[in-house]
């Protein structure tokens, strides 16, 4: 822990996962003498560089751009890049680590990873977004490739920065290569991508409430952030008969008692890129709440998809009191540790984000597998694909939870069940 003292979010997401792993550890004494729990906390790689680019005035502007190459044993690196001003080595490590275990679970040959930079692309114009972009992967092309390392996208990285990276990519290589998922449609993207975080968020939890004798039909949701993850959620959880009444950003959130306007959800937010409130001012009897966040409100279930930490003790209090018996984290790590131990204390189903949001990355490995084979597949293929990874993700964490004495902690389960498999590849390629 000392020697992370300045790290807290990777310190928070190692303890997370190490506390968990006694079990797992007395079945196999042959991980200590092999400093398997040493080696797994330290990255193979990080790569911290300059990015500069100029602004529209033409003043040349400077960020710091970073990638983690955390772990290779089961497959090439893979996770997505964060492009935020909060971004710094701790929160990428924390991501990194995360995904590690993700990835594992999807049950696709991936290795984890995570990188971005203090970048911010909000207010910023298309062409601004553009030169960050060329510029960032003027470096990062050094370290990535369809066999080594396919970066994805997260926040603050959609669909436009994938393309300029992508297109640059292209240039420096001279070659067309799957090494980014969550591209577009016409040069390389799978169909459902965009929708599978939110989407596998939602037969996450459709899991779980078959495990309970429950349904979905009819309950009331509250989801913050109105993002990629936020928005698809909101969409699969409405269709399949739920009522999702609070989306938010980092300035407020909106409650909306008819049940949030998908339609208009993603004219304000994919379209015109604009801010949450705005969607309190279109529509009739929805209110804003400034500097505020969801979880006061009256639920079944909550699904934190904005960002790490931003369900703290408080709130999980006001869940419980509000009659909340499902959290289901389609962001990574947006749990406090206080918050996740109140609320299984108190009764509710947890889900972990490391197996509940996995559906984004398995469908960013069915995007490559797609490149590699040179075919697209349908909508529907690719969903029904999501929709089964995610039921034997469920059943790995809750099997593995059963099995180690623990049932109905999805929590262990799933650091079990993931770390289980990257543990085995590591002792079987020697100490490397
Ligand atoms: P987006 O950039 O599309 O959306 C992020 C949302 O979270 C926005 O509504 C944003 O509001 C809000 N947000 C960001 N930072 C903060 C903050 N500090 N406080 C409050 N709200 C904040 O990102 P995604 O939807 O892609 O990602 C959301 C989460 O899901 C992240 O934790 C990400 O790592 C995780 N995730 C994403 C996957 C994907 O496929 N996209 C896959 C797996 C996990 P604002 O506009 O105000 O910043």
């Amino acid at each position: 822990e000392q020697r992370y003292s300045d790290q807290p979010e990777f310190i928070q997401a190692a303890k997370e996962v190490l506390t968990t792993l006694q079990p797992a550890l007395d079945r196999h004494p042959e991980y200590e003498k092999a400093g398997l729990l040493e080696r797994l906390v330290e990255p193979e790689r990080i790569v911290i560089f300059r990015v500069p680019w100029v602004d529209d005035s033409g003043k040349v502007q400077v960020n710091r751009g970073y990638r983690i190459q955390f772990n290779s044993a089961i497959g090439p690196y893979k996770g997505g890049l964060r492009l935020h001003p909060s971004v710094n080595l701790s929160i990428l490590k924390f991501l990194g680590f995360e995904q590690v275990f993700k990835n594992s679970l999807t049950t696709l040959p991936m290795g984890g990873a995570k990188g971005g930079s203090d970048f911010d692309p909000k207010g910023k114009s298309d062409s601004e977004v553009m030169r960050f972009c060329q510029s960032f992967m003027t470096e990062l092309v050094k370290h990535i490739g369809p066999d080594t390392d396919v970066p994805a996208g997260d926040i603050g990285t959609g669909g436009r920065e994938i393309g300029y990276m992508f297109g640059q990519y292209k240039r420096l290589t001279n070659s067309w290569q799957s090494v980014l998922t969550g591209k577009g449609l016409s040069y390389g993207g799978s169909l459902a991508r965009p929708e599978a975080t939110g989407y596998g968020a939602v037969y996450f939890l459709l899991d779980m409430l078959k495990e309970k004798g429950d349904s979905i039909d009819g309950k009331t949701i509250v989801v913050s952030g109105s993002g990629n993850v936020a928005q698809y959620a909101i969409q699969k959880a409405e269709q399949l008969g739920g009522k999702v009444v609070t989306c938010s950003d980092s300035n407020g959130y909106v409650y909306d008692p008819e049940g949030i306007d998908f339609d208009l959800l993603c004219q304000i937010k994919q379209v015109e890129r604009g801010r949450i409130k705005e969607y309190a001012e279109r529509k009739a009897g929805v209110t804003y709440h400034e500097g505020e966040r969801p979880w006061g409100e009256k639920c079944d279930i909550a699904m934190p998809c904005a960002t790490q930490n931003e369900l703290e003790l408080d709130d999980a209090k006001k869940l419980v009191a509000g009659g909340c018996k499902y959290v289901v984290e389609g962001a990574n790590m947006p749990t406090s540790t206080e918050a996740t131990e109140y609320v299984m204390a108190n009764g509710v189903y947890f889900a972990p984000g490391k197996a509940a949001n996995a559906g984004g990355v398995a469908t960013s490995g069915l995007e490559m597998s797609q490149n590699h084979e040179h075919l697209s597949w349908s909508f529907d293929e690719v969903d029904e694909k999501l929709h089964g990874i995610m039921d034997s993700i469920y059943a790995a964490a809750s099997g593995a939870a059963k099995e180690y004495g623990h049932e109905g902690d999805l929590v262990f389960g799933a650091n079990i069940a993931g770390f289980l498999k990257v543990a085995d590849a590591m002792m079987a390629q020697g100490i490397c």
